[in-house]
């Protein structure tokens, strides 16, 4: 198993390496030929591992999700934009804004795109996927219900926690994903739960708008979304990738 992390000295953005024998510099571009290089020391920050110039999340895409929610089963996938600009990294809080009503958890395993891709075969499209990485889907749900569109619901700073890693070589077929707060596990479930798994994913989403390296997809929710409060802490967790940990404030009024 092999794990991409982003990380500064506060001047300089590189990615370091994580394998059986430790962190390593990583020489190349990410996005095209990289190699493992020299030893480093373990990286003391660590940022969203890409910045990509989309985000296409994937709403109802677990039957029990889709069933708290009272939603029927989508018959093709339901997708939706969320801005780049509410990324944060891990450890960042997720800020609940002034007068938005309830602002829910969704954990996520979130694709990163390694290559272009435009109308991609279903039986080529993993072969689009640099590596796989953890991302919360944060929802101000009254909003999401008043609005009846997605925009603003999931668009505000910081609804976009990712991280910590990019973990490469790993299936997305059939991995745990869970929510915990506080501690408390209120998600927990597999991708092989997926209504619609990550190819299958790819290949729609690729014949509707051109996916680039970096691009990120978030493949959708577990059931046992659940409201956040300033003092929680929020983690996402997806089996072989790792943990992502963000603490919950609230804005200044
Ligand atoms: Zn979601």
């Amino acid at each position: 198993m092999t794990k991409i992390v982003r990380t500064t000295d506060g001047t300089t953005t590189r990615y370091v390496v994580q394998d059986e024998d430790g962190w390593h510099a990583l020489e190349g571009d990410l996005f095209g030929d990289w190699s493992v290089g020299a030893a480093v020391a373990a990286p003391e920050t660590v940022l969203a591992p890409v910045v990509p110039s989309k985000i296409v999340c994937v709403g109802l895409n677990y039957k029990d999700h889709a069933a708290e929610q009272g939603k029927p089963l989508p018959a093709e996938p339901l997708i939706f934009l969320k801005p780049s600009t509410a990324i944060v990294n891990p450890g960042e809080p997720i800020v609940i804004p002034d007068r938005v009503g309830r602002v829910d958890y969704e954990s996520e395993l979130a694709v990163v795109i390694g290559r272009r891709a435009t109308r991609v075969a279903h039986s080529d499209a993993l072969s689009y996927v640099l590596g796989l990485t953890c991302m919360n889907d944060v929802t101000a749900r009254d909003l999401q219900k008043q609005d009846g569109r997605y925009t603003r619901a999931k668009g505000f700073d910081s609804f976009a926690p990712l991280g910590p890693c990019i973990a490469v070589g790993l299936s997305p077929d059939d991995l745990e994903v869970c929510g915990l707060v506080n501690g408390q596990m209120r998600q927990q479930s597999r991708t092989r739960e997926l209504i619609f798994p990550v190819a299958a994913l790819i290949a729609y989403i690729s014949r509707i708008m051109t996916l680039l390296p970096g691009d990120i997809v978030s493949t959708g929710t577990p059931a046992g979304i659940g409201p956040l409060q300033a003092g929680d802490e929020v983690v996402v967790r997806v089996e072989g990738v790792g943990e992502l940990h963000n603490p919950v404030t609230r804005s200044p009024s």
